[in-house]
């Protein structure tokens, strides 16, 4: 019998092979297949050459190929390359975590190490609900985030994001958080000021825990700085003093997602930027392995931790946690961060830079808003100014300015905020490691790259 088949690869060919078969097809067009890196660069198999304006995914931050880090791993491996976590101690997990909990400071003595952003998040929450179950507040399990947001992939954490279109998918299977309307700096709630769309936000945090009653509500999860979602937002100071003061006042405990900002906004975490606004639990990722490997860790207090494993511990572990390779890695990332003065270069080259983007939106009408902190910063596109209305999806500003920056040598990466109700950017996030002359180049590129794109506006009568 013969039986006609058509192999999936026929069927669709993938220029990248089976990896490129899991996105969709529009994504996929145009991504240039890096071969090589130095410093702050990568190279593709055609010979161009791509400034990582977006540390990969706001990640590496200490460029390429740090000798450092490798050779730590390497040593690391070829001593002792792997003993799990529950049954066994080792010193690169005393290294790493007595590293992080001397730079993160008073009331951050205690971490727990894990593969990734999504599962730090993750171990926060359920660390916290561990000690809540184990000190006799039983009914605290509500979880209470912004709108838009972002705290991970996995199922639960996707309930915890704020995203407006996905309910529709996840909506039956994932757990989701109280939305609260996100402090945005640019488009603040309520349509006033940026301050008093923070505290319109406060305002709407208290009466959401006083409707579930607060003895159901366990946290408040917030990026001090926001990321994708909302473009690097800051907001308001004045969120943060109202956000403390409402979680004491009912008992909830606030989480920082510092998986992105956590040195890149130019401290080791930006809590330390915000000192009326002490969280509870840090948790962070991203940066720690800075790209060359897997990593995330949450960050609590002694009095807590302690107590819960005089109690019952916690109990949840991943098989990868503070597995001797990475935490020797990660400690190598560190020592380099520390020695190199990266955070004051976060926040040196950052200002630089936001200086020179400001400037840039001078020039560009298409260039609504520049905003963020350190080296987390971002540019918001517009097609009119003054009602800050966004490009049409068929535009959609912020990926054309990205696939012209690919000729212009910036790897960009745009984002569309719930098809343009929160507007859409490009997030400016370079390793930390980067020049005040590297950063003019980046701007330079942006510079021509926002002029093509507007020249193509104007050609298509788009805008005038
Ligand atoms: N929280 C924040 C604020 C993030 O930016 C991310 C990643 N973009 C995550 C959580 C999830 O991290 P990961 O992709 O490592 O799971």
């Amino acid at each position: 019998m013969t039986v006609a088949t058509v192999s999936s690869t026929q069927a669709r060919p993938a220029i990248g092979g089976p990896q490129d078969l899991f996105n969709s097809t529009r994504n996929t067009i145009g991504l240039p297949t890096i071969v090589r890196g130095e410093d702050i660069y990568i190279f593709d198999d055609q010979g161009n050459r791509y400034l990582d304006a977006i540390s990969g995914a706001m990640t590496a931050q200490l460029g390429q190929g740090n000798r450092r880090v490798l050779d730590a791993m390497h040593a690391q491996g070829m001593q002792h390359s792997f003993s799990y976590v529950r049954t066994t101690r080792h010193l690169p997990n005393m290294g790493l975590t007595e590293r992080i909990a001397r730079l993160a400071g008073p009331g951050f003595e205690r971490v727990h190490l894990s593969s990734g952003g999504s599962e730090a998040v993750e171990m926060g929450i359920k660390f916290l609900r561990q000690y809540a179950y184990a000190t006799g507040q039983k009914t605290r399990t509500r979880i209470l985030s912004l709108m838009p947001s972002y705290h991970g992939g996995t199922l639960g954490t996707i309930g915890w994001t704020g995203d407006e279109d996905a309910a529709a998918v996840w909506g039956p299977m994932a757990h989701f958080s109280t939305k609260i309307p996100a402090p945005l700096s640019y488009r603040p709630p309520g349509g006033g000021t940026s301050r008093e769309g923070a505290l319109f936000s406060a305002a709407r945090i208290e009466a959401a825990i006083e409707e579930l009653g607060s003895e159901n509500v366990l946290a408040f999860i917030v990026e001090p700085v926001g990321g994708q979602s909302t473009g690097a937002n800051v907001p308001d100071p004045v969120f943060f003093t109202e956000l403390r003061r409402i979680c004491d006042r009912h008992g909830v405990y606030l989480v920082f997602d510092e998986v992105m900002s956590a040195c890149r906004a130019g401290t080791f975490l930006a809590a330390h930027q915000i000192p009326d606004c002490k969280p509870d639990v840090v948790v962070t990722a991203k940066g720690l392995g800075a790209g060359y490997t897997p990593m995330g860790a949450l960050l609590a207090p002694a009095r807590m931790v302690d107590e819960l494993a005089e109690r019952t511990g916690f109990n949840l572990s991943h098989t990868y946690g503070a597995n001797p390779i990475s935490c020797a890695g990660a400690c190598a990332v560190l020592d380099e961060t520390v020695e190199r003065d990266l955070l004051g270069n976060a926040r040196c080259v950052g200002a630089h830079l936001r200086l020179r983007l400001e400037a840039l939106k001078e020039r560009h009408p298409v260039i609504g808003d520049v905003r963020g902190q350190g080296l987390l910063l971002a540019v918001e596109y517009v097609r009119d100014r003054e009602s800050k209305e966004p490009f049409s999806a068929e535009v959609f500003a912020s990926d054309r300015i990205r696939q012209i920056g690919l000729k212009e040598g910036v790897m960009l990466y745009s984002r569309r905020q719930n098809q343009g109700r929160y507007g859409e950017w490009s997030l400016i996030a370079p390793p930390l490691i980067i020049t005040e002359s590297q950063a003019d180049e980046l701007v330079d590129q942006l510079d021509r790259s926002v002029a093509e794109f507007t020249r193509e506006m104007v050609r298509s009568g788009e805008i005038a």
